[in-house]
């Protein structure tokens, strides 16, 4: 049932590095990281550390929101080709990846939005979802991917000359230490959004769960990833009779810096919470090492690559899917023919620079 054609082997996964800029709020004092990129390679190092890392684009402090997303488009767009396509956003937090997955922070927009002085006041507000006034040019992949998404479908069906329909559903959950809560739990969302502005909705509703949650118990902010998904499905059978569906899965990922003990220890309500708390991680690293030299096994030998091969290698190489709750999650969406981006945020801020070479090393592993 897997669909072989179309899909350039070296596009099953692809790597960013985004560089995100120093922040006002940091001190001017603060070094920035040195860093030398030639050949597709980053170079990082200071006295006691030296780090090279491949990637397929390099994102630099100058570089846009709409540069990362003219990187990851063709992904988006795969997905009407029925790819079960996954966006990762990886890093210490407060790197970049809530901003480069969602855009700005609720604070941030409510700056923005100088009339609005505190998130919980304007709350009824957001949900008629006319309360921030987002700037267009901030906002990071999700928004983008939502407005692709639905114009894609938009001009797909009317373009169709045997009146296909495509569906839209949507879901957005938390993974916290192997537990999934689901971030529209009080809604309806087992209804496909008609449009857009439905979805938009949605996301809006999932994020003030989110921060609500969040202010409850801090240690969650940094230690869950969020996943919106999108599942596209078309009414009309593909070529070869199969009923299309594909799955849009973007996910700002827990904070990858290791466990600091005090801090996240007050947090957690149980030690055995700390030890599994980056377990899905640890594990998705994993899952991405296996699927990347997959990936490169299938460049250097094409022909093993049959559907025998294919199965062959599959016995030859476990895949850890089901060791974590994002994996067991996303199985179906990594590895065979699917397509994902991994975004590796870094910070600039030479004090960081032990969490920037590990996942400088996380990123090199997935490439
Ligand atoms: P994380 O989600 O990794 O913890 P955030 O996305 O919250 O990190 O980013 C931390 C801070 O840096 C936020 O204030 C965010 O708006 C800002 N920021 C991150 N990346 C950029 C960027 N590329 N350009 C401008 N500001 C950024
Ligand atoms: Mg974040």
């Amino acid at each position: 049932k897997e669909q072989t054609q179309g899909v350039k082997k070296d596009e099953k996964i692809r790597v960013a590095i985004r560089v995100r800029p120093k922040l006002r709020s940091e001190n001017i004092k603060d070094s920035v990281v040195e860093c030398t990129v030639s050949e597709n390679k980053i170079r990082v190092s200071d006295l006691t550390h030296i780090v090279e890392s491949k990637y397929d684009q390099l994102f630099d402090m100058p570089s846009t929101q709409r540069d990362v997303y003219d990187f990851i488009t063709s992904t988006i767009q795969g997905v009407f080709d029925g790819y079960n396509s996954t966006i990762f956003a990886y890093g210490q937090t407060g790197s970049g990846k809530t901003y480069t997955m969602f855009g700005p922070s609720w604070e941030e927009n409510i700056i923005f939005n100088k009339k609005q002085q505190n998130a919980l006041k304007v709350r009824n507000q957001l949900i008629d979802q006319q309360a921030i006034i987002v700037d267009k040019n901030q906002e990071g992949v999700i928004p983008r991917s939502i407005r692709e998404i639905f114009n894609l479908m938009k001009s797909n069906d009317k373009a169709s000359q045997d009146k296909t329909n495509h569906t839209i559903y949507c879901s957005f959950i938390q993974i916290y230490n192997e537990k999934i809560y689901d971030l529209l739990q009080d809604i309806e969302t087992k209804k496909p959004l008609k449009t857009e502005k439905d979805c938009f909705a949605l996301l809006r509703r999932g994020e003030l769960n989110r921060i609500t949650r969040q202010t409850k118990k801090n240690i969650l902010s940094s230690r869950s990833h969020s996943i919106f998904q999108l599942l596209i499905e078309s009414d009309k059978p593909d070529s070869r009779g199969f009923l299309k569906k594909a799955k849009l899965n973007l996910c700002d990922l827990a904070g990858s810096e290791k466990i600091h003990g005090l801090e996240d220890m007050q947090n957690a309500v149980h030690i055995n919470e700390l030890k599994t708390i980056n377990l899905s991680l640890t594990n998705l690293g994993k899952v991405i090492q296996a699927l990347s030299k997959e990936s490169k096994m299938m460049k250097k030998n094409q022909n093993l690559f049959t559907p025998r091969g294919h199965a062959d290698y599959f016995q030859k190489v476990h895949i850890p899917y089901r060791d974590s709750q994002l994996t067991r999650i996303l199985q179906d969406s990594l590895g065979g023919n699917t397509r994902t981006v991994l975004i590796a945020t870094v910070s600039p801020i030479i004090d960081n620079i032990e969490e920037t070479i590990s996942t400088l090393k996380f990123a090199d592993r997935a490439k």
